[in-house]
């Protein structure tokens, strides 16, 4: 029985990408009392929110499909120790003694949670404060240090906050936008929408695509630089020293607000200092390069959108902090159209980032390196214990699963045993560990056929809380369906163990608003303008305030808010006197390191640290498709969704099938050089650059157990931001 609506309307926020969509959601005409509708026809209507600042009413094939992937069929319905399914209580009480021996036996580091980008902040928070605050160790990371922890790491480089300058509207603003490792087309849609109506509207806006592939994007740009794999260093550290030999470079900012100029700069010119060099690092045309350094040079309204192309790397950290240098040097900042901008993969990649879903992060934009800021938590939560040092970022700590320093994890609403690189490896590590805990919407996956506890948590629809989409806008997901089978939203379960475990005056949470209100309150908690995350103004909210919350961009500054005007409104006029409500950071040139200057980092670019040879002569990116999201739990419950590519597959140019003696259509086996292999049908295209290949990282074991293409990739990572390289993987491809 389909389950029955249980409100006429509700707007909430699509599930899927860091676009942050707004949706509404209504009955299917015809539902009944009983919850019945027409054989086959969805519960609800699901429609684009014409309010919503991120897609004004736009959803993309995914958010459109969205009442098709309702179905409870997959669903994990209720709790159960190992094969035995056994009441909430008995679950909880399991869990939370199983937590607290390990603690006893082998300190609180011995314990891990890994959480995800799908949760609702409400559910990252109290997750963060239950570890760091209550377990004392820092052992909690997230599924978002796979898709944009370089990119954290930069800002805190050079911004010294991870605070993303620019909006959505920029991009609409902009005369040139560079998309850097970014198939925008297929992982954002609903912005490249916005984008592509923008180039309607005003012919001069020019598009750049940095993407070795080419792609949905890459056709629709006015200039596609299909770059040698992990070669973006090179590209814009010549683009820095172009602008300064063409004297485009803002010295008077330079001056006023950044350190680190001279350096810098000496490291752009020695790596990458003139168009020919950067064209032969880079594998590009010297006209192409040369087009792509005037045109950035000549057009002040310039925005860089970069994405899992830049961050997915084992430099990915310094990738990143190339783009941003090249946007400090020239004063293109904080200004209208005029912004380096991370996008994230995931609906609230942003959200984890503001409660301290990293590891090494302590909560609300606190690091372990501020010296104030772990007295000043701990006095908030009274949180004796207070973590003292970061933890085990994602690869590491499951690492230390498979050495048996971890002895005890759980895994919220994520496969990592699908998703994490080396996921064979990952597998075998969850097998040994003693105790398994994973809370999910979904009964099988990779993951849970290996806990030793199955939680049935709530899923999209069912839940209700916020999530922050990649311009800082926080908006609601709204429950309109009861819960499948005995399922409970993250955060009831988490503050469950937590009392159980004898926390219980810390965690007397009845509903997400009152984490909410928390959660704000910290925000603001001394804080007096040095950290970047603020939403003291919403601390006030009452129930009904929250119930209605209209998405909002954050800082809300209490004593601000009355003046910020919605984002998505009228273009903002240049501001560079730190007038609040721009929604745009470092208008006036302030920034969060001590002394309020940015700084810029020098930067040595590095290729792919992984060597192709004889054995495994490709490189393999991995990828998102424009109809599949994650590893399909909910996608593939559409049809209309499967139908665009209906199986597991391999791009490879003809030159390269040629030479492996692959055809088109052909079934074939790649193999890493770890010795996994994945089964694949070969795509022959010339959109794919000879000497790489490309697979998508959807299908799962219960789609296609022999298509898990993230066994392929060793764990290599960014020394800095600890984040895996799914990029250029050698490989090799043969037929089957
Ligand atoms: Fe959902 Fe992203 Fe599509 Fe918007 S663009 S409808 S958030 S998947």
């Amino acid at each position: 029985m389909s389950p029955r609506p249980e409100s006429p309307m509700t707007r909430s926020t699509c599930p899927y990408c860091g676009v942050g969509c707004g949706v509404v959601v209504q009955p299917t005409p015809g539902t009944t009392e009983a919850g019945d509708c027409e054989p086959s026809a969805p519960p609800v209507l699901v429609s684009g929110d014409p309010e919503h600042p991120a897609n004004r009413g736009r959803l993309c094939s995914k958010g459109a499909a969205l009442a098709e992937t309702l179905g409870r069929e997959t669903r994990l319905l209720e709790p159960r120790i190992g094969d035995r399914a056994v009441s909430w209580d008995e679950a909880l009480d399991h869990v939370a003694r199983g937590f607290l021996d390990v603690i006893d036996s082998d300190g609180p580091e011995a314990v891990a949670f890994y959480v995800s980008g799908q949760l609702l902040t409400e559910d990252y928070y109290v997750a963060n404060k239950l570890m760091k605050g209550f377990i004392g160790a820092a052992n909690i990371d997230t599924n978002s240090r796979l898709c944009m922890s370089s990119a954290v790491a930069a800002h805190l480089r050079a911004f010294g906050a991870d605070a993303v300058p620019g909006n959505y509207e920029d991009l609409e603003l902009a005369d040139l936008v560079v998309l850097a490792g970014s198939n925008l087309a297929w992982t954002h849609p609903v912005l490249f929408q916005r984008l592509q109506a923008a180039r309607e509207r005003r012919p001069q806006l020019r598009v750049v695509v940095i993407d070795p592939r080419r792609t949905a994007t890459a056709e629709a740009a006015d200039l596609h630089l299909a770059l040698a794999p992990g070669t973006d260093g090179w590209l814009f550290n010549g683009l820095l020293h172009h602008l300064y030999r063409e004297d485009r470079l803002d010295l008077q900012f330079l001056e006023d607000h950044v350190d680190g100029f001279a350096a810098t700069l000496r490291a752009a010119r020695d790596t990458a200092g003139s168009v020919p060099r950067v064209a032969s690092a880079c594998g590009l045309p010297e006209a192409d390069v040369a087009q792509f350094f005037r045109w950035f040079a000549q057009t002040e309204r310039t925005v860089t959108l970069f994405s899992q192309g830049i961050n997915q790397s084992d430099s990915g950290t310094d990738k990143a902090n190339a783009i941003l240098n090249v946007h400090l040097a020239t004063g293109r900042i904080g200004q209208p159209a005029q912004a380096p901008f991370s996008v994230t993969g995931q609906p609230n990649a942003m959200g984890g980032r503001e409660v301290g879903g990293l590891a090494n992060q302590l909560a609300a934009h606190m690091g372990f390196d501020d010296p104030g800021a772990h007295d000043r938590l701990r006095r908030f939560w009274r949180a004796p214990r207070l973590a003292a040092r970061p933890g085990l970022k994602a690869v590491e700590l499951f690492q230390a699963i498979e050495s048996g320093r971890v002895k005890a994890v759980w895994i919220m609403g994520t496969n990592p045993a699908f998703s994490l690189p080396d996921a064979e490896r990952v597998s075998d590590a969850l097998r040994r560990c003693p105790l398994v805990v994973v809370s999910d919407c979904v009964a099988d996956t990779e993951t849970t056929r290996l806990a030793d506890v199955r939680l049935p948590a709530s899923a999209w629809g069912e839940k209700d809380g916020t999530v922050t989409n990649s311009e800082r806008c926080i908006s609601r997901q709204r429950a309109f369906l009861p819960p499948a089978g005995q399922a409970r939203p993250d955060w009831w379960i988490v503050c469950e163990v937590a009392r159980r475990m004898g926390f219980g005056s810390a965690f007397p949470y009845t509903r997400p608003v009152e984490i909410f209100r928390e959660h704000a309150r910290l925000s603001a908690f001394e804080n007096h303008g040095e950290r970047a995350f603020d939403i003291g103004a919403l601390a006030g909210l009452g129930d009904a305030g929250y119930d209605s919350l209209a998405p909002v961009q954050w800082p809300v500054f209490a004593a601000r808010a009355a003046a910020a005007p919605a984002i998505g409104s009228a273009p903002s006029e240049p501001d560079r006197a730190g007038r609040p409500g721009t929604g745009r950071f470092f208008s006036d040139g302030r920034f969060f390191h001590a002394g309020g200057r940015a700084r810029l980092i020098p930067v040595v670019p590095q290729g792919p640290s992984l060597a192709i040879g004889a054995a495994f002569p490709l490189r393999m990116n991995t990828g998102r498709i424009r109809d599949h999201w994650h590893s399909m739990t909910r996608t593939a419950l559409s049809a209309r969704l499967s139908a665009h590519r209906p199986e597991p597959f391999v791009e490879i140019h003809p030159t390269d099938a040629a030479a492996h003696g692959i055809g088109d259509g052909q079934l074939a086996r790649l193999s890493g050089t770890g010795g996994q292999v994945a089964l694949l049908r070969a795509r022959v295209t010339a959109a794919q650059p000879p000497g790489s290949v490309f697979v998508p990282m959807h299908w799962s074991a219960p789609q296609a157990p022999a298509a898990r293409v993230n066994a392929l990739v060793p764990a290599s990572t960014d020394p800095i931001s600890g984040q895996p390289a799914f990029k250029a993987i050698p490989v090799d491809l043969r037929p089957l």
